[in-house]
């Protein structure tokens, strides 16, 4: 009973009053021409400076340090005034960062790392995760109704990981859809999960693109198929041979979506397949390093812990080319986001949410997920000096939750963890599955 009626609770809170205000004027703001859009962006960015300045300690020393005034950013253009963060900055000054005019017992506090490695949190306000959650939404309104049957793939562990008999899924009655446990996912369980999903029978499906390649794996090894309205993936980079096995398998299209936990910017798919950068969530620059375009982008709507020219780390390729669907926003031809993630154990690959596995735990700065044999998996971790045995402990506790309960961990603490070719981090290397997990 009390399961159901999360889900219920849950929309009511993430999908209320404030939610469908937003979704209203993001409905609208989508087929803005380009000087509207400008003038969207421009006047949420003299309003959030202002509050900037005003309650938050980093900007307020940071102006005061540059000689500049809220006045001195009155348009876009004007960002230039100030230096880039990262996620470094963000670390260091958490404190100071958050809007000493609103309270943290209102805000939900996310946690990122992935693909840089270096875990974050951040607080973002009630009106940001309503944003987030209407910036989703058109995007699958665009081409879906969402009132369809759905199934949903992503991080979620519904089941403990050790449970080896179904169901690895839970029904969300407020939403229609069906949350299955990408964790259990394997070999032995395929034909379970395709039974499942066949005498559910979906419109769509919400995957990683690693998740949706795996079931579309097991759906095409037994012959099976399925009819699909649309697959919405997100997270990670979606390469094109996975695309193409899953667009085949569920004989639909894919819209892709990325974002980061940052919430600095966002990059869509439209129902034309164009990928587009949304000028209507956030301003989005980029400037050139020596690995291309990296996406910076500056928040808009998240008055508790604003980011003002965040460096993603993302590096995308702009297209000058000018889609039909009759949006104003700039074209994306590649983006390097995330990797898809595997490990290999002896039931064959596996799905894992690498970015889920140091939630929660504290006295880390960088991470490294390496497998070198089946069923083992190393940890480089670069700790902070207070890393005591309970944080190891929980380390490996999240590990195995969140891989199989007999995979050997071996964990390294090291000074400092080696960069890959072009200087690049990564966070995932599977020597056993070369081909996934290399560009
Ligand atoms: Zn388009």
């Amino acid at each position: 009973m009390f399961n159901r009626l999360k889900y219920y609770i849950k929309k009511l809170i993430r999908q209320g009053f404030t939610f469908k205000m937003i979704l209203k004027k993001l409905q609208k703001s989508q087929y803005f021409s380009a000087k509207q859009l400008t003038e969207l962006q421009n006047q949420k960015l003299r309003k959030i400076i202002n509050h900037c300045y005003k309650n938050i300690p980093y900007y307020s020393e940071l102006f005061d340090n540059l000689g500049l005034k809220p006045e001195d950013i009155k348009v876009k253009e004007d960002l230039e005034k100030l230096p880039f963060m990262d996620k470094f900055t963000v670390r260091d000054n958490f404190d100071k960062l958050i809007a000493k005019n609103k309270n943290r017992f209102f805000s939900v506090l996310g946690q990122t790392s992935g693909t840089t490695g270096t875990p974050l949190k951040l607080y973002r306000d009630y009106y940001s995760v309503n944003f987030e959650n209407a910036a989703a939404n058109r995007h699958y309104l665009s081409v879906v109704d969402l009132n369809s049957r759905k199934v949903t793939l992503r991080g979620q562990l519904i089941v403990p990981v050790e449970q080896q008999e179904p169901p690895f899924w839970e029904y969300n009655p407020a939403d229609n859809e069906l949350i299955m446990s990408s964790y259990h996912l394997s070999n032995k369980t395929a034909k379970i999960f395709i039974e499942k999903i066949k005498e559910f029978n979906p419109k769509i499906i919400f995957a990683y693109p690693s998740s949706a390649y795996l079931l579309a794996q097991h759906f095409s090894t037994l012959n099976e198929k399925l009819n699909l309205e649309a697959v919405f993936t997100s997270s990670e980079k979606l390469d094109e041979s996975c695309r193409e096995l899953i667009e085949n398998t569920f004989n639909c299209k894919i819209y892709d979506w990325y974002g980061q936990a940052e919430r600095v910017a966002a990059i869509g798919q439209c129902e034309k397949g164009t990928y587009h950068i949304i000028e209507d969530y956030s301003i989005t620059e980029t400037f050139q390093t020596e690995n291309g375009l990296e996406l910076v982008g500056t928040t808009l709507d998240n008055y508790i812990m604003p980011l003002l020219r965040y460096k993603t780390g993302d590096i995308i390729e702009l297209s000058k080319e000018k889609c039909s669907c009759g949006r104003n926003f700039r074209e994306v031809s590649k983006i390097q986001g995330r990797e898809a993630t595997y490990i290999l154990i002896t039931d064959g690959p596996k799905y894992v949410a690498f970015n889920h596995i140091p939630r929660g735990v504290n006295n880390i700065i960088e991470v490294q997920f390496v497998q070198e044999k089946i069923n083992e998996l190393i940890i480089n971790i670069v700790a902070a000096p207070d890393f005591s045995k309970k944080d190891r402990d929980l380390f490996i506790k999240n590990t195995l939750e969140h891989t199989c309960p007999d995979l050997s961990i071996i964990i390294n603490e090291v000074g400092q963890i080696p960069r890959g070719a072009n200087g690049k981090f990564k966070s995932v290397i599977n020597k056993l599955i070369g081909k996934q997990n290399e560009e």
